[in-house]
């Protein structure tokens, strides 16, 4: 390769990459990637994944409610809700329970319990499994699962929730569809090709959606390590794959009894 073609694909390279913090890795280098390993072998991550939530799909399966079900509130509009801030690698793989010492606690986090309830709820009655093989809040479920994992970036739980409800806010993809004429419908379907490229013109990066019979179920957004959009990798599985034609359901409160 001449001098020209390495600097061109050198400076290809360096403009489709994210930059920011640090790319050190540390400890495992061996390609072992871990989905669950103790925090001093685990290699550091390469992007986050915010996964979103489509009430109006997952509610549909709900048989039965509690006051912590979100499927079961009568007020509650349509709008995508938070699942969690993920970190990936770009093998296709991801790193989680980082840090079994740092087990969720709420009093951590009690000034954005407000803003939890309503965009980062729950959308089941069980309780999730926690990393030390217990059970706890969905919360808990996604700190030490995710969030544990997200060194050097965040460090700390109170910042893992305040920072994924930042980007929540900052990319209103509820409202950047409903903008675009994809307003939830119980009769309507939308190409997701519309769908996607409504959020890259919006967001400048493209989304992966996750489908369930057809309907939108979850919506991803990739992002650097400083946070910046980057392109998310297409890596679904085809049962979780969307139809070139998809449906958002409106949601549907359903109310069969608080137990
Ligand atoms: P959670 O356990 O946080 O509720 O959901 C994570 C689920 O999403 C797991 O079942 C995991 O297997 C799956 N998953 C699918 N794609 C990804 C991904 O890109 N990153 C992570 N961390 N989990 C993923």
């Amino acid at each position: 390769m001449d001098f020209l073609t390495f600097m061109s694909v050198f400076l290809l390279l360096i403009s489709t990459s994210c930059y920011g913090l640090s790319e050190n890795h540390h400890g495992d280098e061996e390609g072992g990637l871990l989905v669950v390993a103790p925090a001093k072998q685990q290699k550091e991550f390469d992007y986050f994944l915010l996964a979103l939530l489509w009430p109006g799909t997952l509610c549909q399966g709900t048989n039965h409610c509690c006051s912590a079900n979100a499927c079961c509130r009568s007020n509650a509009t349509s709008m995508f809700t938070i699942h969690g801030l993920w970190v990936n690698y770009n093998d296709g793989t991801w790193p989680a329970c980082c840090n079994n010492g740092s087990n969720f606690d709420i009093k951590k986090i009690t000034p954005l319990l407000g803003g939890l309830q309503i965009y980062w709820p729950s959308l089941s009655c069980n309780l999730e499994s926690t990393c030390d093989g217990g059970k706890g809040l969905f919360w808990a479920h996604e700190w030490e699962k995710h969030g544990t994992c997200a060194t050097p970036v965040i460090w700390d739980e109170y910042t893992y929730f305040l920072t994924t409800l930042n980007i929540y806010f900052k990319y209103n993809i509820t409202k950047i569809l409903i903008e675009e004429g994809y307003i939830p419908s119980n009769s309507e379907k939308y190409p997701l090709g519309g769908i996607v490229s409504a959020i890259q013109n919006a967001v400048r990066a493209t989304p992966l959606l996750v489908c369930s019979d057809g309907a939108v179920q979850e919506l991803r957004l990739c992002f650097c390590k400083n946070f910046e959009p980057q392109d998310c990798p297409n890596n679904v599985t085809p049962e979780e794959a969307c139809p070139r034609y998809v449906s958002l359901p409106e949601y549907v409160p359903r109310i069969t009894g608080i137990n």
